[in-house]
């Protein structure tokens, strides 16, 4: 699944083609992946200039003329691609925007979890999972402090016996983070995943709000990651996939201190580690 860093690098690779492009029509093969609906799309869609590309979490942003906001999450396998020029559907193509200079952007998805919004600015704020994110980990304002808070570790959300790495993955708690780079940030912070939230010290929820920034950071840098699906808005496979230091790496010699990478899995997640450089005195595994 797309997180953060693979989201980012497709809005950074999108905007320079989209903004500024008035949209001729939008071709509908698939009504479902639509919210609230497509003829809200067919009618308020055409003639309407893309003005920016944002992003939040998980999220992609088109802000269109007028106030509207087009909201993309591609879940599983969800891709958007750009064409300069009329480009056939693939087959698991369920939307074409057409623009009015020739361009097109293709929303495919293998798996259909991916959805479209389109809202007015206010509805935006109202759309669940959006208001309900936490904050984003790459901000400079970011910190251990916020983080720490964001835990709940006054007695609410979730501290206390809460596994770290499940309360990394929920995006109210920070926004962006999914299987890959909370494993990283927690290899990076030298913290076994499989921790208690209420037993972290200070010093390790800061270590570990700073790892989260810079796995993110490294992973952007690389233009995401890629396993089989994610591409950016040109198609391309980010490299970030080479960098990674636990991830999908069982049995393979941890890198700072040559132990094997280990694998374990509760509760239907996995949790990569190196059992050496991320002790853990509350499990025997
Ligand atoms: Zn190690």
């Amino acid at each position: 699944m797309p997180e953060l860093p693979e989201v980012e690098t497709l809005r950074r690779s999108l905007e320079p083609c989209l903004k500024g492009q008035v949209i001729a029509g939008a071709r509908i093969l698939n009504p479902a992946v639509l919210l609230p609906g497509p003829e809200l799309y067919q009618e308020l869609l055409p003639g309407r200039s893309v003005e920016e590309l944002r992003r939040r979490g998980k999220y992609l942003i088109m802000c269109l003329s007028g106030g509207w906001r087009l909201t993309a999450h591609l879940r599983m396998t969800g891709r958007l691609l750009w064409y300069d020029a009329a480009t056939s559907p693939g087959p698991h193509t369920h939307v074409i925007l057409d623009f009015q200079l020739g361009g097109q952007l293709h929303f495919q998805d293998f798996r259909r979890f991916g959805r479209w919004w389109l809202t007015d600015a206010a509805g935006l704020d109202s759309l669940s999972g959006l208001a309900a994110l936490g904050p984003e980990p790459i901000d400079p304002n970011f910190s251990g402090r916020v983080l720490r808070a964001r835990l709940g570790l006054d007695g609410k959300g979730w501290g206390g016996r809460a596994r770290i790495k499940n309360a990394l993955l929920d995006q109210k708690v920070i926004a962006g983070l999914g299987n890959i780079y909370a494993d990283e940030a927690l290899f990076a912070a030298g913290i076994h995943p499989l921790r208690t939230v209420g037993d972290l010290t200070d010093d390790e929820i800061e270590r570990l709000a700073a790892a989260c920034r810079q796995v993110l950071n490294d992973g952007i840098a690389h233009r995401g990651t890629t396993f089989r699906d994610y591409v950016d808005g040109q198609g391309q496979k980010g490299e970030h996939k080479n960098f990674l230091r636990v991830f999908q790496r069982e049995g393979e010699p941890c890198f700072q201190c040559g132990s094997p990478i280990r694998r374990i899995n509760v509760a239907g997640r996995s949790f990569f580690h190196c059992p050496a450089c991320q002790k853990n005195d509350q499990v025997t595994s």
